[in-house]
């Protein structure tokens, strides 16, 4: 029985001190000792570390599959990544469903696009005109080499050391930051997510939520040791608010600002961006000199299509009905300068794909990814590649069909992503078109090559196939444990087999109807 003094101890401690609820905890002379005295055993379990990327070596193939395989061994990471893209797919359907007409905007904004990219030519000339009478000036990139030269030119004639930026899929693609630095130019990221991928020298892993995979306690890591502050506290608020004060500085001081775009207006010469955080806001405004880097593909022709598209983008990515901000750039402000670099980098060159063109459709709201069971599970830098998850796969091979050439094979081509794709792209479809092309272009490794002809001619001969799952079943209702599930069984590392079934279909239906089948 404890005594009044102990009592009284025990309740003036914090809940997770309390001795008797935790089975760690170091009892002496019925004491509990602290952290600081005890010997060994933090109070606190160490922060699961935060599973990297597939390994980038030059051309080579990425093996999604191994980076797969060490997120999910990260268990923690893993569950927390699948749930909270799981809430947003869920988000989104609600959303959804809030719009009787969704079935009919998708239908519009997938012909929009369909007409825009089928005129494109016409339609960016029109841009180009506008833009240029509302003061704008107007610069186009073939390739991502041109599009860093463009804008190292924009600044250097501008004297400009230091730029702040807002999220841009297309400067990762064109690999932007790296060229700045190596030419001296500044470059800090005004987006949260994107900063904290920055700080942490990653690239995004989402194309809405950069820093998606990330726990908290891996956000207070990277802060710690690059803005100072505690590691021990992964309060949002404290991180957020930090890194507030570490950049809000950079900002006021900085000499440029960059930005995408969402849609780009052809009969009015101006562009959209749309966030939720008002960065571009502050990227365009604070200094005089605004860059907007922009792909092709973003082009719509009137304002009325904004409409269609606008309210698709956000209820799709983030199950909300607006981005905070939706914000119309038609020209430089008094005594400002802005630029427009119209970006192809392969664009033309996939328009000219006839089984993969529409995936110039893309508004980048990543729905594709949050609903795909494939990159919920694996984490988006598991690809190695700028573009991740369903629409990772269709874009990436038209980069570099050898090193992005196992893609496609991380879907089980369920079919979810087209179902949620605002622009109604057949992205399914253009993963499974995507296999068939890699294999003749024998770009698919030889093992894999191998299994997929094996399992053609068993499927292919009914006999055989009937016989082989017959003697598997078998094997699996008989072995020892050990045996099925072991080093070399990586399936079986995650999942159980389930158990074989007394009779298969087809010999239940031989028996039951006598006839074949
Ligand atoms: S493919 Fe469709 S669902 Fe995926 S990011 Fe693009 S627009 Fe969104």
């Amino acid at each position: 029985m404890s005594t009044t003094r102990e009592r009284t101890d025990d309740a003036m401690l914090h809940p997770e001190m309390r001795a008797g609820a935790d089975p760690d905890a170091i009892i002496r002379g019925g004491r509990r000792l602290d952290h600081a005295e005890g010997t060994s055993k933090p109070l606190r379990p160490a922060p699961e570390l935060q599973p990297r990327g597939a390994k980038v070596r030059g051309n080579r193939p990425i093996d999604q599959q191994e980076a797969a395989a060490r997120f999910i061994a990260a268990t923690e990471h893993e569950k927390m990544h699948d749930e909270r893209l799981w809430d947003l797919r869920q988000k989104r359907d609600r959303e959804m469903h809030g719009i009787s007409e969704w079935e009919e905007l998708r239908s519009l904004a997938s012909a929009i696009k369909e007409h825009t990219l089928t005129h494109l030519d016409e339609y960016l000339d029109q841009f180009e005109a506008k833009a240029r009478s509302n003061g704008i000036h107007v610069h186009w990139a073939r390739d991502a080499a041109e599009h860093n030269q463009i804008v190292h030119g924009i600044l250097r004639d501008h004297g400009a050391t230091s730029l702040i930026k807002s999220k841009s899929m297309l400067t990762e693609e064109c690999g932007f930051r790296h060229y700045m630095a190596s030419v001296g130019i500044e470059v800090i990221e005004t987006d949260l997510g994107e900063r904290i991928q920055q700080l942490d020298n990653e690239d995004p892993s989402h194309v809405v939520v950069p820093a998606v995979h990330k726990l908290r306690t891996d956000v207070a890591e990277v802060f710690s040791h690059t803005i100072g502050t505690d590691p021990g506290n992964t309060d949002v608020h404290y991180l957020a608010e930090a890194q507030r004060e570490a950049t809000r500085p950079l900002i006021l001081k900085a000499d440029a600002g960059m930005t995408g775009a969402n849609f780009v207006v052809a009969e009015t010469g101006t562009f959209v961006v749309c966030t939720n955080e008002g960065n571009a806001d502050l990227s365009a405004n604070v200094p005089k000199l605004h860059i907007a880097s922009i792909g092709i593909e973003k082009i719509i022709p009137r304002l009325e299509h904004l409409a269609v598209f606008v309210r698709l983008l956000s209820r799709s990515a983030l199950g909300s009905p607006m981005t905070q901000y939706t914000s119309h750039f038609r020209g430089p402000r008094a005594g400002g300068e802005m630029h427009v670099v119209l970006v192809d980098n392969g664009r033309s060159e996939r328009l000219g794909l006839e089984e993969f063109w529409t995936s110039l459709k893309c508004i980048r709201c990543g729905a594709c990814m949050n609903t795909c069971p494939v990159y919920r599970r694996s984490g988006g830098l598991s690809y190695g590649a700028t573009y991740s998850g369903p629409i990772g796969l269709i874009i990436d091979p038209t980069f570099n069909a050898r090193k992005y050439s196992n893609l496609p094979f991380a879907s089980s081509l369920n079919g979810s992503c087209t179902n949620v794709c605002p622009v109604k792209i057949n992205i399914h479809e253009q993963i499974y078109a995507w296999r068939r092309v890699l294999v003749k272009q024998h770009e698919v490794p030889l093992v894999k090559k191998a299994a997929m002809k094996a399992a053609g001619v068993l499927l292919s001969q009914p006999t055989a196939y009937r016989a082989a799952i017959a003697s598997a079943d078998t094997a699996l209702a008989h072995l020892p444990r050990f045996v099925i599930y072991n080093g070399l069984n990586a399936w079986g590392k995650h999942r159980e087999v389930p158990h074989p079934p007394k009779q298969t279909f087809h010999s239940w239906y031989h028996a039951n109807r006598g006839a074949k089948l």
